[in-house]
Parts: structure tokens; sequence; C-alpha cells
């Protein structure tokens, strides 16, 4: 049932179909951008245009940034010894909010997951081991810790354990099955420094 104009009830669908927006907040979205001036609106439409353009993989540790390498990699006072290899940026996001953490990051984009098809090749597990050449004395493992984040971390491990390298995973006092992002940051400090070798 179309219950308004063709052109909101395409903008209603388009809304709806991101994350954590149902039917409702789509529909409150459209109305709220209609009523908004068009300069706004042009503003909006520009900011995320631009950003989806410039935004790309950090050249060192993948993340999403908007030059070659982004603020951490580029950071020489951080230590470039240590690597925490992260699911997503968010992941890196809260490492960094906690203000605790002085190594870089590594962000794989995801997890390895035989239930949806995804494999060692669909996440960005080559560039970690091309980084491992370098001079590297820890990778810290900081997947989540359900079942994919933790099958993850056991296959990352056994492809850096033959490298003599350290490879240490995050302490299990983080929620089984939470997301880290939604992890405050004394937790996370807590699974930090009680990281165990692998
Ligand atoms: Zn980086």
């Amino acid at each position: 049932m179309n219950l308004y104009s063709g052109h909101i009830n395409k903008l209603i669908d388009e809304l709806a179909s991101l994350p954590g927006i149902g039917s409702k907040s789509a529909q409150n979205l459209a109305f709220h951008l209609i009523n908004m001036p068009k300069e706004r609106v042009e503003r909006l439409a520009n900011m995320m245009i631009q950003t989806r353009e410039s935004v790309r993989y950090c050249k060192d540790c993948c993340t999403l940034t908007d030059g070659d390498q982004c603020p951490v990699c580029a950071n020489a006072k951080r230590n470039h010894r240590i690597i925490m290899v992260v699911e997503d940026p968010r992941d890196m996001a809260a490492y960094e909010k906690t203000g605790k953490y002085e190594g870089v990051y590594h962000v794989l984009h995801g997890v390895i997951s035989p239930m949806l098809g995804i494999g060692p090749g669909e996440i960005r597990l080559k560039e970690l081991i091309k980084r491992l050449e370098g001079d590297v004395e820890e990778v810290i493992i900081a997947t989540n810790s359900n079942l994919e984040g933790e099958s993850t971390a056991m296959y990352i491990s056994k492809l850096i354990k033959p490298t003599g390298i350290r490879v240490t995973r995050i302490a299990t006092g983080v929620p089984v099955g939470g997301d880290l992002e939604y992890i405050d940051e004394v937790t996370l400090t807590r699974a930090l420094d009680g990281r165990v070798d692998l």
C-alpha cells in the first residue's frame, strides 16, 4: 500500500534499509529531511558522498582513514612492535578511547565464519601476515569472545606461532558474545592487562 508519493516512499525504503532503522524511524527521518532547509539537505548529501569517496584503508593497519595512513600508524610515539588485531574500526575506536594502549592495530574487517561463507581470504589477514615480516614483538588478538571471534583467534595464532612472535589473547573478563565496542573502558583495560599467551 503506497501511503505517500513515489519519491517519499522511495526515500523511506532507502532509509529503512540502513542498519538499526526500522520502518517507523525511516518514516520519521524522511519527513524530517523533507522539512529541512534545502541547503542543509545538500550539505548532508554531499558529506555522505564525499566521505564515501575519500575514505580508504590505512596502508598499514587497514582501518578506514582519510589519507594513506591513519593517525595511529602515523604516530611515531606509538609502539609499532606491538600489534592488536581487532575485527573492525569501531573496536579500534573503543580501545583508543581507553587511552591505555600504546601499540598499533590491525583491522581485519570481519571474522572467519564458515556458516556465513567467510573464509580467511575474505578478511584482511594477508596484510597482517605481511606486516609480521617487519620488526614485531607481540600480536595481541582482540577479536570478540563469541564462536567466530574465538575460532578466528585460534586460526591467526596457528599462523603466527611458527614465526616465533609472541601471540596473546585478551582476557575473557569480557562477556561472552559481547561486541567489543559496547564494553566499558575499565573492562577493556582489564581484558588487555590480563591477556594470556596462546
Ligand atoms: Zn593505520
